[in-house]
Order: structure tokens, then sequence, then C-alpha cells
């Protein structure tokens, strides 16, 4: 056998990716496999923004572009920055990456040294810890329950800092569970953040945009100010703009911080790609009622699913703030099915019985629950549902 890095041992491919993998690998059989495991959204990316990388194309704009980002798009982050969060940033904060994910992979290796600690509340999105284990770092979890709205206290990341915490995760709204922070919980945690002077801290604000409710978004550095210098802002256009395929993400931070980021970038992927650089400007630059239209079909979607499941026998689902997912807990669930004694294995059963394949909570640091995608057609959603409570019935 081919001898590989310990580091390879040392992580897991995405669950997600491979939840997803296996419903398509059922299919390509024959069986009639519902996949509710996705993270992306089931729309196509807004016509505008195809237009632009297609003029992108036939312009010749097919070449290196500087490592960080073109200075249009920068521009048209800084802009996206200031009218939607009230940060300001000049050109030498911004980093943009190919992805959300390589942005939070380029802060793992800009910070850690072996030993480093990393706070990630749980459940989690599931590439931190293992970015984090990737860049020689020790992930130490937080876990937050339904009974806490799976959102973290401040007594509990006190907890859980220490001289060698280098990092703090915040995630809001969360992946998977739907969950953000209101203002005042995120001054109470910037309360205990300020007690570690020299702890960074990361807010994914990746799913900024799809909110329901009618309070404004608001990251830590809206609630406490006086942390930016110590604080990223990373978010990108996947999800807003069901763009997931075109690789944008970015950064806005200490300017430090993101040269370190910007140095790993430039000897990994260099730019992204070019082309996606011009769509992502158009995304940000261009008319934003596209997020509408998508949030709204994403908000119907979501109460009927929530309500459904509250609907079957051990199942108890709690409405979210937003995002594309669900976390219902199942553990009563588990414990009425006969030969299913974790999420895994309920996992196994609905693929199984109801040819319905969901992401266990397991995978995301938190067993007993289970995370649904909602980024699927309402029919689809249905005939789900309905197959899942067909499946407990019969059982
Ligand atoms: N952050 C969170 C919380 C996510 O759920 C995702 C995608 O699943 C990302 C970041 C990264 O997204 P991308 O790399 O597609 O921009």
């Amino acid at each position: 056998t081919t001898k590989l890095a310990a580091r390879v041992q040392a992580v897991k491919p995405s669950p997600t990716l491979a939840i997803t993998a296996r419903a398509a690998a059922l299919r390509a059989e024959g069986q009639d496999v519902i996949g509710l495991g996705v993270g992306e959204p089931d729309f196509d990316t807004p016509e505008h923004i195809k237009a632009a990388a297609i003029r992108a194309i036939e312009s010749g704009f097919t070449k290196y572009t500087a490592v960080d980002g073109t200075p249009e798009l920068k521009r048209a982050i800084i802009a996206k920055f200031q009218r939607e969060n009230g940060l300001d940033y000049a050109p030498n904060q911004i980093l943009v990456s190919c992805g959300g994910k390589q942005s939070f992979f380029n802060l793992a290796q800009a910070l850690l040294d072996p030993g480093d600690e990393v706070v990630i509340p749980a459940p989690y999105w599931v590439s931190y810890p293992d970015m984090v284990l990737l860049a020689d770092g020790l992930p130490v979890f937080v876990q937050a329950g339904a009974a806490q709205a799976f959102k973290i206290t401040p007594a509990q990341l006190k907890g859980a800092m220490n001289e060698k915490t280098r990092l703090v995760v915040i995630n809001s709204p969360s992946n998977p569970t739907g969950m953000a922070y209101s203002r005042e919980e995120l001054e109470a945690l910037g309360e205990v953040l300020r007690d570690f002077p020299k702890v960074i801290i990361a807010t994914d604000d990746m799913y900024e945009h799809i909110r329901w409710g009618s309070a404004p978004f608001v990251n830590i550095l809206n609630a406490c100010p006086d942390l930016a210098p110590r604080t990223l802002v990373l978010n990108g256009v996947s999800k807003a703009y069901a763009m997931t395929g075109w690789r944008i993400g970015y950064a806005g931070g200490p300017a430090p911080i993101i040269k370190a980021m910007n140095t790993i970038q430039s000897q990994s992927t260099s730019n992204p790609t070019s082309i996606s650089q011009v769509a992502a400007q158009a995304a940000l630059d261009g008319p934003q009622d596209c997020i509408g239209v998508m949030l709204k079909a994403f908000q119907e979607r979501h109460d009927f699913v929530v309500e459904r499941l509250n609907q079957i026998p051990g199942i108890e689902c709690l409405p979210t703030d937003g995002t594309f997912y669900v976390f219902p807990k199942v553990q009563k669930l588990i414990e009425s099915l006969d030969g299913v004694n974790n999420d895994l294995d309920l996992g196994e059963f609905l693929i199984e019985k109801a040819g319905v394949a969901v992401v266990p909570g397991s995978a995301f640091g938190l067993g007993g629950y289970l995370r649904l995608s909602i980024a699927t057609s309402r029919e689809t959603l249905e005939q789900a549902l309905d197959r899942i409570e067909q499946a407990v019935k019969n059982a």
C-alpha cells in the first residue's frame, strides 16, 4: 500500500459530500432516493451574473489576476461591507479566495502553530475541525443542543478558552442548525472575548442573506466594534447568489492577517478564477432582488418542513432563523425504533426504508439530530416527508 502523510489520516472526507455521493450511487443503481443532504441552493445562478461571466470570456479576461483578487472585485466587496454591514475596509484588508472554504483554510494555515486551540461551537460546519487539524491545530468543541437553540453561552465560551486558544469561530446563521445569534447574545460573547486579547475571532457570515424575521443581520463586529483589530469577517457569493460552483469567497480583516493568508494562497491556488471574479463582482454590484426570490421559496419550504417534521412521533424540530437547513432532534425516534441505536443508524434506516438521504447530526458534532436540506423543490420535500412519515409508521 502507498504510504501517505499523517495529515491525511487526521482528516476525513466531507460527510455531507459523502451522503450526496451515496444517494447518487443508489440512484444510479435504479433506486428511488430523494437527497436532502446537499448544501447548495437548487436555483440557477441569476442571468445577469452569468452574462457578466460570458462577456469576461469573450473579452479575453482569462488570465492570471492579482492573487488577492482583481481591484474591481475588491472594490465591490469593500462597497458591500460598507453598504450592508457598516464595516470599513481598505483594499489591503480584503482577500478573495476560491470559495469561503479556502478563506477559512488560509486563515487556519496563516494563524495556527502545532497545538494551538480553536474554539468551535458544535454543531458546526463539517469543514472547520478538519481544516484546523490540517493546520496542526486542535479543535475544541463547545456543544449547544436544541435546549439552548444551538447557541453557546458566554459561560461555555469562557470555559473553553485558555492560554492556548488562538481562534474562536462564530457561524451565524449556522450551518447546520439555521440559528442566528442576536445582537445581545453577541455582545455577551464579546464580553468574554475581551478578556482574551490575543485571541483572533472568525465570523462566518456565509448565510447572511438567507434569513427570515425582521431583525437586521448582525455579526460580532456590529455588536462589538472594538474587536475589529482581531476579527476576520468571512463571506462569499456561493449561497446568497446560488453560485456554489463558481468558487468565490472573501475575507475582510486586519491587514497583517490578510497578508499572511494571501501568502498562503499565493503558494496554493494563486488567484481565484478570473471569470468567476467578474461574475462575483456582478453579483455584489448588481440588482439584489434575485436574493429575495430565493429567500421567499426557502422560507415557505422551511415553514412547511418544520410543521410536517413536528407531526412525526419522536421528531422535534425548532423553527430556524435562516439558512436552507433544519436540524430536528430525533432522539425519541431513535429510541422507538428496533435496531436503530443512534443518528447514524437512523440515517441508514431512512435511506433504506424511506428512500430519503439526510445527514446524521454526528457529522456536525452533535448526535441525536439530523440535518435536512430544504434546498429542493416543494414537491420533493412533500414526497420526502410523506415517505419518512410512512416509514416511521410502518416500523
Ligand atoms: N461556511 C459555511 C458555514 C458553509 O456552510 C459553507 C458551505 O457549505 C462555506 C462556508 C463555504 O462555502 P463555499 O466554499 O462554497 O464558498
